[in-house]
């Protein structure tokens, strides 16, 4: 018994861990980072003047599904795009997961194919 409990004391400790580092992540998220708390806010206002519904696909958020609201960056922060309100637009996790970084206009034209609404692509690649 005593040997069990040593042998598992180090399992308990690292789980103990994990579920620490856990809670301090969902803390940051939600209150301590000032970007993310920020975001948040910004999620908020647009959720509400978008009527709750994403900015690509028109979906109605749906919390704990990929229909949950997302903040999306218009022209990517990894394509130089500011983190700004004006640069944000509530998008549903599924259309920010396809849409990544790329051009908004692409994007756009190309959803309903990426997300195997439709069969064939558009012709062109631009519009
Ligand atoms: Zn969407």
């Amino acid at each position: 018994m005593l040997v069990d409990a040593a042998l598992h004391a180090p399992v308990r400790a690292h789980a103990r861990r994990e579920r620490e580092m856990e809670a301090a992540w969902e803390a940051r998220d939600h209150a301590t980072t000032p970007i993310l708390a920020r975001r948040r806010r910004w999620l908020q206002e647009m959720r509400a003047a978008q009527g709750e519904r994403c900015a690509y696909c028109g979906c109605t958020f749906e919390a704990g599904t990929d229909r949950r609201a997302t903040v999306d960056h218009v022209v990517a922060l990894a394509r130089g795009g500011p983190d700004t309100r004006e640069n944000c637009v509530a998008a549903c996790q599924r259309c920010n997961e396809l849409k990544r970084d790329m051009d908004v206009d692409l994007f756009r034209k190309y959803r309903p194919w990426m997300s195997g609404e439709v069969r064939s692509p558009p012709d062109r690649l631009k519009p």
